[in-house]
């Protein structure tokens, strides 16, 4: 394909959660100036997991104008205010991340540090009692409230998802292919051409969106991008997912806990419950590890426990020639944080952002890569530091994590924290002061000292700062119905 080849087709190689968000978002917005097909296989089907989000979304919802209550209703979705992580910091120690705001800066710094002289002082609660998602989640309390919308997210069935997107894809224009990939061809450039089905149909287009999971047909197989791999800092590479019935009305919060060789998940849907267990294959077993999932659900299995394999890491470039890998095909940071789903979205929004209509430029393609680098190396280090800081040493895992070296920018931000209480967020970063706060407080990294400001107020001018934030807390929460009440009156209401 000429360089500067006006992009009149785009074609989506897979049609799991990745396929089906790009070819929804592409077919809505361009789909009057631009063919779109998506190429799916039934017989391989998707990778079937993936039901935790966080709350931006909400932004790739607006982009395509999706009522909520729509949206919750045709993927069974519950809410979520964050994630319980439970065994992380030591065993028998929890503490949950939610997607709230902790109390109340000043103009020098922020909340934590009123928090750490409170503490010293014996006159704060958990830092938690300070933020209204925390305390929501902890209550089991929930609403979308005008003006009063607490940060959430949502815990939905991915293949519920998939289908709902398909019909508003579909309604756009977007022309679906059942059948497989058998052959990638490319132009004498290298650019991807076309790509031929195991039937002989041939599709030929101009924008090559891979989509096609772990295998990563299109950037990987074919245009060999390389990989970048990150399994030394983030060692799980296997997963066993389950499905079970619901025993109890769902929480408003995923369940992350912590075994001996990785960590289980818990996602509350309204019908049932995903479970799963993240795990080092170097330290236990496929089969141990389905034994210790079938031991640890609550509620009858409703599906056979399911053997997933994958290594952490990014392509290292995700647009490369005429293709951009979207989801599982352009890289796996491991579901720790639930950003994956995050990940897709914003590359396409960032590629709908940068299309380039009137053929592809080298500049926009650095300025894509460059961007997603960036985005995704401060995500890794927000992972990574679950791992790292623990004061877990019961099991050999655990004892690799803590003992191993970490990347120099995460390395940085824990002295920092731990030296002064100081955080940042610079600003294209996903997780804010909040997060980073929390989940640093939440493993056990104790910072020394607080900002000075702090001791311009009395210990009597302190306490009643932190009560003051606390009873505004108690107060807001006490005005949300409980979860699962919100959630039947709320999905009746489309
Ligand atoms: P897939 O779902 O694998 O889809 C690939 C598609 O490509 C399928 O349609 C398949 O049929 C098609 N395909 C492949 N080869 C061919 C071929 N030759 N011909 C035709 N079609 C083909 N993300 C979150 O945000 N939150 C979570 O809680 C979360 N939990 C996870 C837990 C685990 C254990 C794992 C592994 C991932 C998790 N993720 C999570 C990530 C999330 O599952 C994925 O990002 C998301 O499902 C997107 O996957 P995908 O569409 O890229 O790939």
């Amino acid at each position: 394909m000429n360089a500067l080849q006006r992009i009149k087709k785009v074609v989506i190689a897979g049609g799991g959660t990745a396929g089906w968000m790009t070819g929804a978002a592409i077919a809505k917005l361009m789909g009057k100036t631009i063919e779109v097909v998506l190429v799916e296989s039934d017989e391989i089907g998707t990778v079937g997991v993936g039901e935790a989000t966080i709350p931006t979304l909400h932004i790739f919802h607006r982009l395509l104008g999706l009522k909520e209550t729509e949206v919750m209703a045709a993927t069974n979705a519950t809410f979520k205010l964050g994630i319980s992580f439970e065994n992380w910091h030591d065993t028998n120690k929890n503490y949950l991340h939610s997607f709230g705001y902790l109390g109340k800066d000043c103009w020098a710094c922020g909340f934590q540090h009123f928090w750490l002289k409170g503490r010293q002082r014996g006159i704060a609660e958990d830092i938690g009692a300070y933020c209204t998602e925390h305390l929501a989640a902890r209550e089991g309390r929930f609403a979308v409230l005008p003006n009063q919308d607490l940060n959430h997210a949502y815990h939905m069935d991915a293949s519920l998802y998939a289908k709902y997107l398909r019909q508003l894809a579909e309604q756009h224009g977007l022309t679906r292919i059942e059948g497989k990939i058998a052959t990638v061809k490319q132009h004498a450039n290298g650019d991807i051409a076309g790509l031929t089905l195991q039937s002989g149909e041939e599709i030929d287009g101009d924008l090559f969106i891979d989509c096609t999971g772990f295998k990563a047909l299109l950037i990987e197989q074919t245009l060999n991008t390389g990989f970048e791999d990150w399994s030394h800092w983030l060692p799980c590479d296997s997963a066993v997912a389950v499905q079970t019935k619901s025993i109890a009305a769902p929480i408003a919060y995923t369940r992350s806990i912590a075994r001996d060789a990785g960590w289980q998940w818990r996602i509350p849907l309204q019908s049932r419950v995903g479970n799963g267990l993240v795990y080092c294959s170097k330290y236990l077993s496929d089969d141990a590890a389905i034994q210790s999932i079938t031991d640890n659900v609550d509620g009858e299995m409703l599906t056979n426990p399911r053997l997933i394999k994958f290594r952490t890491g990014t392509r290292r470039k995700h647009w490369h020639k005429n293709c951009v890998a979207i989801g599982l095909s352009a890289g796996f940071l491991e579901p720790l944080e639930s950003t994956s789903i995050h990940l897709i979205q914003r590359s396409i929004i960032r590629l709908l952002q940068m299309f380039p209509a009137h053929g592809i430029q080298s500049a926009d393609v650095d300025e894509f890569n460059h961007q997603t680098e960036v985005e995704l190396l401060n995500i890794r280090d927000f992972i990574i530091l679950h791992y790292k800081v623990t004061e877990r040493s019961d099991t050999p895992f655990w004892r690799y994590c803590r003992d191993m070296d970490v990347p120099e920018s995460l390395a940085h931000r824990i002295a920092l924290f731990k030296q002064s209480g100081k955080v940042y967020k610079f600003a294209q970063e996903l997780f804010g002061e909040s997060s980073w706060i929390q989940v640093m407080l939440g493993q056990g990294l104790m910072p020394e000292q607080y900002h000075p400001i702090v001791d311009a107020m009395t210990d009597s001018e302190l306490d009643n700062f932190l009560k003051t934030i606390q009873a505004n807390v108690q107060r807001s929460v006490a005005k949300y119905p409980p979860h699962n009440d919100f959630i039947q009156h709320y999905c009746k209401a489309t």
